[in-house]
Formats: structure tokens, sequence, C-alpha cells
């Protein structure tokens, strides 16, 4: 199976980037990611402030995928995550929610193991390892740092981007430049501190070119729930937008009238923060794929 080595990385999601490797669709790949402070914190005495900013959320990639051309869809299923047996986190005034409650900076190593991450001798937390920035290159020639989110992914930190995801990606150049990092073995909605458990590791992906089809990218499919994802300036606006695009989603797939479908997503679409520490802020709307199976939806 093809590796792609963590010295393959990039800080820009970017059509300028040169592949790291290209294969063909329906191919398994792993990528290996640093953490999101590309591993420079190794001890707990190092503190965020005296790392080197130029060098953090490092993506791994990006992969070419032969046959993907501007217009269709890229599909990537996380196949596997495995992580370090240690994580780290970092607090820091003036970061992140709660950045204006903290007066001093503090950095803590987390042992992971057997499912856990050992927080303390009090409490021990069960893992929920997810990717924080997967994305594709984006259009017309722009270039977007690796830390900020948008249509074409990049760093959304959903946490239900983990093991057993189907991820839907717009291509926007040709071989659609995959590339993705910033693992966390346990992160909650709105990563309010802005850190999840930052940890090195590994995934295994299955990466698929999709023709002819539509979809309000960036789309996530997990546990039988669908979700559209949308990043802006403002947390109202994301999530006024996560909301709009799940409509046309359904409307458009399924049949339904607009009214059916609104009322359907005021009783069983869950309107979830995944952060508002980034640069944009990112809303998802998730709704039961079996509701939308019993109206014809079916995703590519
Ligand atoms: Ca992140
Ligand atoms: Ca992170």
């Amino acid at each position: 199976m093809l590796r792609i080595t963590a010295d393959h990385v990039v800080y820009k999601m970017s059509a300028k980037n040169a592949p790291a490797h290209s294969v063909p669709s329906g191919s398994t790949v792993v990528f290996e990611t640093l953490d999101c402070f590309e591993n420079q914190i190794t001890q707990e005495s190092q503190l965020l402030s005296g790392i080197d900013w130029d060098h953090i959320n490092p993506a791994t990639g990006p992969l070419y995928v032969e046959g993907a051309e501007p217009g269709d869809l890229l599909k990537v299923e996380i196949l596997d995550l495995r992580l370090a047996p240690q994580g780290t986190m970092t607090a820091m005034p003036g970061e992140g929610t709660v950045g204006g409650q903290l007066t001093q900076e503090k950095t803590r190593i987390i042992p992971v193991d057997s499912g856990k991450a050992r927080f303390s001798d009090k409490v021990e937390l069960d893992l929920s390892p997810m990717i924080g920035v997967i994305g594709t290159a984006p259009a017309d020639g722009e270039e977007i740092p690796t830390g900020t989110p948008g249509v074409h992914g990049g760093n959304m930190d959903n946490r239900r981007i983990g093991k057993g995801a189907v991820l839907y990606f717009p291509v926007n150049v040709p071989g659609a430049l995959l590339a993705m990092g910033d693992l966390h073995a346990l992160m909650s909605d709105g990563e309010v501190l802005i850190c999840g458990l930052e940890i090195p590791g590994e995934v295994e992906v299955r990466v698929e070119v999709v023709k002819g089809k539509v979809l309000p990218v960036p789309v996530v499919c997990v546990d039988g729930v669908v979700m559209t994802v949308s990043s802006a300036p403002t947390l109202d606006q994301a999530a006024e937008d996560a909301t709009c695009r799940m409509m046309d989603m359904i409307t458009q797939n399924s049949g339904l009238d607009p009214q059916d479908t609104g009322m359907l997503l005021s009783l069983k679409g869950e309107l979830r923060i995944c952060q508002i520490v980034d640069p944009m802020k990112t809303a998802r709307m998730e709704f039961p794929l079996d509701i939308l199976e019993k109206y014809g939806f079916q995703l590519p």
C-alpha cells in the first residue's frame, strides 16, 4: 500500500503544490501526519509562544488522484486512524474562546493508550480520533492556509471526521490534490481552547473520483448521519449556510418540496458547532440518512 510520509507537508491548500504521489481512482493510501505543532513540542516545558509559528498545521500530501477533473467530486473513505502514544495540549492567554480568562501559558503532554487519554490521576477520557485538516486544492488559483476552513475542506475541526466517515470534496484542479493532518485523539464541539488533544498519527483512506454528481461540498457521512459543513466569518453565517445547503441537497435529491424538507429539518436536523476558534467558524447540519433514503436519496 502506498504511504505518503510526513516529509511531504504543505502549509497551504493550493494548485501550486507539487504532488507527493499519484494514484488511480479506487486506490488505498496511508498518510503519515505530524501534529498541528509539526511535532515541535516534545516536553511540557515548551510553550506555544516559543515554537516556530511558520511551521504549524502541516498537512501531508498532496495526493494526485488520476482522472479527477474540475467539476468532479473526490470521495474519501476514512478506513482507519492510528495514533501516536501521546498527545499535546496548549493553553495560551488571548487564544481561543477562553483565552481572555487565562493569565499563564501551559503545555500538557497527555498519554494515550488502550483507547483512553490519561488526563490526570482522577480522569481518563475515551478517545474519539478525528482529522482536523483535510481537503483539496481550492479553485481559481487561490491559496488557502491549512489553518483555514472553507468549501475545499481544510481546517474544519469536525469531530465527526473519524474512522468510517465518507467525505465528498470538490475537485477544482486536475488530480484534486488531497492533503490532510491535524489529528486529534479527542476534541469536543467548539474546540474552545483552540486545540484538541493534538497528536501525530497516520490515516488510511480510499480515494475515488465521482463524475457527473453535484453535492453541496464538503459533505460528510458517518454512523447513519449525513452532514453539510460550512465555514464563515461568523458562527451565525456558518450555521445558516450549513442549514441552507442541507435544504438544497434534500430538495434536489429526494423529490420532497421545500416546505416538507423544512419541516423534517426542524424535526430531525441537528445543527451543531464544529469549531469557533479558527480564522473562519465552522458549523454542520446533520440529518439521518435512513429518512432520506425513504425518499430515494443516495450518496454517490
Ligand atoms: Ca485544527
Ligand atoms: Ca488541532
